[in-house]
């Protein structure tokens, strides 16, 4: 049984627990869930001050911390919907973006936070929309996602079902947000699971390694979610040694694929976490399935099984193979529309089901498996060799920080497989590479053409890699065989 709104959420909190501590920003403000409650109401006041309606566009665009969520919780709060800016953005993206959403206010980071008397609306419905988020704009310009009380709070019931977290952890549920607010991982799956449960976020402005590490004992977090390339890092630094790691019971990763050697690290290094991959899209308001934690390092290729509120069928590439296909997506939290974008929107959603561009196969115990995004897939000379795959293998391999796999043109086969390699500042040997990959992909996925980066890959703030980008710079040289 879902609430009527969101706001029931943080009523319930205050109501039930006054002290309990809501929210923390790594050196910054700790909140309680009274203190929440009652500040966001007064930025509800100042916004109805301001002249925010029933459904008006508010911009997000404070840093990670306490005044971010109160900016959220003030919007809804003054009945109007958030747009979720990422504030890495140009100033032209911000621009496309404000006007895009048609933003009557904007809270851009020097705006001080609204004030005015304590105003909550009343006549929220589930089906209302709550805030906007935008895709990462990996494969073309962002677009905004309309998304509905009812799709975040369907959200927030799948994570604590598929991640097994139990009804009654209350303030024992203490999240660890470092990825960022505007896209729905963090905003959607950290802060809103948080709040679900009664517990506590901690935000950290900055991502910042050593600080992260720090926090997990000292501020007793249970539940973290990063991106793959953030544990990779977190592993290899020097400070993990000495981590305590014993208190964190759900160790969450997604947004981008993660190489199966990653996920064993992971499960060592937090031996007392239930480790869990999430798979889903801006679309579907955070997750769409999980791999739950007893399939995670023996099934560490797959995402898992469709979340309870998520139907997900398969339109098969070719009649030869109906297990491997684009994935298609319809429930509560699929989003049934792009703002603004008939084109877009008639393309993606047909007949109800939200085509998500991203190829997956079904293995015989009916576990998802993302193969690539269509727009990555390498087709050489008429076999398909998926990028993750050949990207999963290199990690593996010696020397190997960070590595993406991309087409390379050619006149014969049509397509050929290349890699961009960076050694996290070491040399990488190309030839042991090479013989290392070699031992588990078959010959015609093994790379053609390699090209060393002396620095990391460019990546979104999602901690995807933008192939895009690469694809415009990179160098490719002659080709290896
Ligand atoms: P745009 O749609 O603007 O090109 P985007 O697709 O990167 O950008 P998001 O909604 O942030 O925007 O990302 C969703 C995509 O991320 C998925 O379609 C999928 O390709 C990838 N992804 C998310 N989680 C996982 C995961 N656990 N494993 C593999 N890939 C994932
Ligand atoms: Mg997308």
């Amino acid at each position: 049984d879902l609430p009527a709104s969101l706001l029931e959420l943080i009523r319930r909190n205050a109501d039930d627990d006054p002290d309990g501590e809501a929210l923390l920003e790594l050196g910054g403000e700790r909140l309680t869930h009274r203190e929440l409650w009652d500040r966001s109401a007064r930025v509800a006041g100042g916004l109805r001050a301001a002249g925010v309606e029933r459904g008006d566009r508010v911009a997000v665009r404070y840093p990670a911390g306490v005044d971010w969520v109160f900016a959220f919780w003030g919007v809804l709060m003054a009945g109007g919907i958030v747009v979720a800016v990422n504030t890495r953005s140009t100033q032209p993206e911000v621009e496309f973006i404000l006007g895009d959403s048609g933003t009557t206010v904007d809270l851009a980071a020097d705006t001080p936070l609204p004030d005015g008397d304590p105003f909550v609306v009343d006549d929220l419905a589930r089906g209302d929309v709550a805030a906007f988020f935008y895709t990462s704009g990996t494969t073309g310009s962002p677009k905004g996602v309309p998304t509905t009380h009812e799709a975040f709070l369907t959200n927030t019931a799948n994570v604590s079902r598929c991640f097994a977290i139990p009804p009654d952890i209350g303030a024992e549920l203490r999240t660890l947000i470092s990825v960022p607010l505007f896209h729905v991982t963090g905003c959607n799956s950290q802060l809103l699971v948080a709040t679900y449960y009664g517990g506590t976020s901690v935000i950290m402005p900055v991502l910042d390694q050593a600080t992260l590490l720090a926090s997990l004992s000292q501020q007793r977090i249970s539940f973290m979610v990063t991106v793959p390339a953030v544990y990779a890092l977190l592993l290899r630094n020097p400070a993990f040694e000495t981590t305590d790691t014993s208190g964190v019971r759900w160790v969450a990763y997604g947004g981008a694929p993660i190489a199966p050697v990653l996920v064993s690290a992971i499960q060592q290094a937090f031996p007392n976490a239930r480790v869990s991959n999430g798979y889903g899209m801006t679309e579907t308001a955070s997750l769409m399935t999980v791999l739950p934690h007893e399939d995670a390092v023996d099934h560490a290729d797959s995402v898992g099984y469709a979340v309870p509120s998520v139907d997900l069928a398969i339109e098969p590439l070719d009649d030869a193979d109906p297990s491997l296909g684009e994935l298609v997506a319809r429930g509560a939290n699929v989003t049934t529309e792009y703002w603004q974008r008939p084109q877009a929107t008639v393309d993606t959603i047909i007949d109800g089901w939200l085509h998500t561009g991203d190829i997956v196969r079904v293995d015989d115990a009916g576990r998802i498996h993302v193969v690539d995004r269509i727009k990555d897939i390498i087709n050489r000379g008429g076999e398909n060799v998926s990028s993750i795959e050949v990207e999963s293998a290199l990690l593996a391999a010696p020397g190997v920080a960070e590595a993406a796999v991309l087409a390379v043109p050619d006149d014969v086969m049509g397509e050929k497989v290349g890699a961009v390699l960076y050694g996290g500042g070491e040399e990488i040997d190309v030839a042991a590479v090479l013989a290392s990959v070699r031992e588990s992909i078959a010959d015609f996925k093994v790379p053609q053409y390699v090209a060393l980066l002396d620095e990391p890959l460019p990546r979104n703030p999602g901690g995807k890699i933008v192939k895009g980008r690469i694809r415009e710079s990179v160098v490719w040289g002659d080709p290896l065989r």
